[in-house]
């Protein structure tokens, strides 16, 4: 019980998403099949553009215009994205 000093550090570090590209497209292609239809932007019922995914935290469907308040990394690798942050694969 030495280790419980800083709980905020810990849990920065323990939150580390360690997805890989083929976790994160496995993640999307779920997530299109279980939807009825096209995918709809969770904020705006738009046809969605992006599926938005952060291992454990975040799996929704996004249009383009909701997509960048939400992730910076667009396409981007998720073993570049800072922790925290969900990848936005295109769709
Ligand atoms: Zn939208």
């Amino acid at each position: 019980m030495a280790s419980t000093d800083d709980g905020s550090m810990a849990d920065l570090r323990a939150d580390g998403g360690d997805a890989s590209s083929a976790d994160v497209e496995a993640a999307k292609t779920h997530a299109v099949a279980a939807v009825d239809g096209d995918p709809e932007c969770v904020l705006c019922s738009s046809a969605a553009d992006y599926f938005l995914f952060e291992a454990g935290h975040v799996e929704q469907f996004v249009c383009w215009e909701h997509v960048s308040p939400h992730s910076a990394a667009v396409e981007g690798d998720p073993e570049e994205t800072p922790e925290g942050r969900p990848v936005a694969l295109e769709l």
